[in-house]
């Protein structure tokens, strides 16, 4: 077992891993929060991402945080939402608008298909060895 200090109050807690980053009082003060939030979103559609930081004493940066996890969602149609990590464009939840996801996903699958073998790999070099071994002369 690890003993951490808490990020939130300092003081010595039972780190467990990643789903612990904080103490527990403070994981519930957040998790409580975290609720406030979201109900908060649900109920103000209109709101602006600051004016519920504002209104639930959270941050701007800990509700980015949370839709990027995807733990909140801004309600569809609403006047708010993150930036896509890819154009900026607005969105409302997650880190990339569907367009860019569409695009990762073609250059992923193009990626894998282009990536030589290491054979291939060792061939390509020997080539360019030679070449560049010509080019000397
Ligand atoms: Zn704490
Ligand atoms: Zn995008």
């Amino acid at each position: 077992m690890e003993v951490r200090s808490c990020r939130g109050c300092g003081k010595l807690y039972n780190y467990l891993g990643p789903s612990t980053p904080a103490c527990p009082a403070c994981m519930a003060a957040m998790e409580e929060k975290f609720q406030k939030c979201k109900e908060y979103i649900r109920d103000n559609p209109g709101a602006n991402i600051q004016q519920v930081a504002d209104e639930t004493e959270t941050t701007v940066k800990m509700i980015k945080q949370w839709v990027r996890e995807e733990r909140l969602t801004f309600a569809e149609g609403s006047a708010v939402g993150i930036e896509c990590e890819g154009c900026g464009a607005s969105i409302l939840t997650g880190r990339y608008c569907p367009a860019c996801k569409f695009k990762m996903q073609q250059n992923f699958m193009n990626a894998s298909r282009r990536t030589p073998t290491p054979e291939q790999q060792t061939n390509n070099r020997n080539d360019r060895d030679n070449k560049m071994r010509f080019l000397d002369r």
